[in-house]
């Protein structure tokens, strides 16, 4: 058997015709940049969020950029970023010039609220909590840190879309939030794609403006902004897609259920930890395996492709490298294997997987 990561043909082969439709409608209005579908992808896609004002843009790492420059977040400030996330959360924040300050993580993988309190200095500015792999940070702990604190805090929810953290949906807690629909995401375009979600009305005016080249209307410059807009193209498709994203949920919830039940009595194996709080939208399916680069090899040539999310921790990664210790990250990021997982992905594909794993440990 032949078994991708990540299938996103079967996707499209399952919402085919829509797409085609949708991506003819566009070519023929020539509604390239802008237009009725990006502000209807902003006004649907914002609905899930109630009381947030949306701004489309280029991807998930420009969303998050422009929000920490739209906050003034500036040289010689701090902000909080975990240890164990996407290159693009610590990037943003080197990219207004700022400095990330990594925390390690909890048992999860995911930022250790615990740890935050002893990391804010005067300099601090800002806490990017990440819903890695589709779980989701504590942010009941998160907002009341930020409040002692006055802090700004900005919901990277790039693995996240629709999770939720004690029945309130993710990017809904913060000051602002950040979400990209790059391909494989939960939801994804075809291309690049990215939102913000602002609370502050103002503050969404300035990171529109921002994104198209510091303008308030046309040719007139506020700012020196930059480009950075969702084309319609994607808007169209992410409009067709947005109708699914909830099943499509539940089916990789179906799917990680399966995985765990199957993995749970393996030695060797510790499946996804997930609080209870947390309805997690499985982006990623990350176990723990002893042996892990054995094991992923061993399942490569069986034909089940497999992918390390991620090889390090960011702070000791070339870029960002500091003299402090991330213990925990260290050992979830040797450890850490993700297996195939996507909402088309069949039973009989993930017993072929557990099989594998299981005859690896013999
Ligand atoms: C994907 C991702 C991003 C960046 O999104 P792009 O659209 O690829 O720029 C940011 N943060 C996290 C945690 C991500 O997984």
């Amino acid at each position: 058997m032949k078994l991708a990561f990540v299938d996103l043909h079967r996707q499209y082969l399952r919402i085919k015709e829509s797409v085609d439709e949708a991506i003819e409608t566009v070519i023929r209005n020539s509604a390239y940049i802008g237009g009725e579908q990006v502000t209807t992808f902003e006004r649907e896609f914002s609905s899930y969020h109630k009381g947030y004002h949306p701004v489309a843009c280029a991807n998930g790492t420009d969303s998050l950029e422009i929000i920490l420059q739209a906050q003034g977040v500036k040289n010689g400030d701090e902000v909080l970023v975990p240890a164990l996330t996407w290159i693009s959360t610590a990037e943003a924040v080197v990219s207004v010039d700022a400095k990330p300050v990594f925390v390690d993580v909890d048992s999860s993988g995911l930022m250790d609220v615990d740890l935050l309190e002893s990391l804010i200095t005067s300099r601090t500015k800002a806490i990017i909590p990440v819903h890695l792999y589709g779980k989701t940070v504590d942010m009941t702990k998160i907002m009341s840190i930020a409040k002692a604190h006055n802090l700004f805090v900005l919901e990277d929810c790039a693995q996240a879309h629709l999770a939720k953290w004690d029945n309130q949906v993710v990017g809904t807690f913060g000051h602002a939030s950040s979400f990209s629909f790059f391909p494989g995401k939960n939801l994804g375009a075809y291309g690049d794609a990215g939102m913000m979600l602002l609370r502050d009305p103002k503050l969404a005016e300035t990171c529109r403006m921002i994104a198209h080249h510091g303008q308030k209307g046309k040719h007139n410059h506020i700012l020196s902004g930059r480009n950075s807009r969702l084309d319609g193209l994607q808007a169209a498709i992410l409009n067709v897609k947005l109708r699914h994203l909830s099943q499509w949920t539940e089916e990789r919830r179906v799917a990680a259920k399966y995985y765990d039940s199957l993995l749970k009595e393996i030695p060797g194996i510790r499946i996804p930890e997930v609080s209870k709080k947390t309805e997690c939208v499985y982006h990623l399916y990350a176990i723990e395996a002893e042996q892990r680069e054995d094991l992923k090899k061993f399942l490569g040539e069986k034909g089940i492709s497999t992918a390390v999310h991620y090889p390090s921790p960011l702070p000791n990664t070339l870029p960002f490298k500091t003299e402090q210790q991330f213990p925990k990250a260290v050992e979830v990021t040797s450890k850490t294997l993700s297996l195939p997982l996507f909402p088309e992905i069949r039973k009989d594909e993930i017993e072929y997987v557990c099989e594998a794993i299981k005859s690896f440990y013999g």
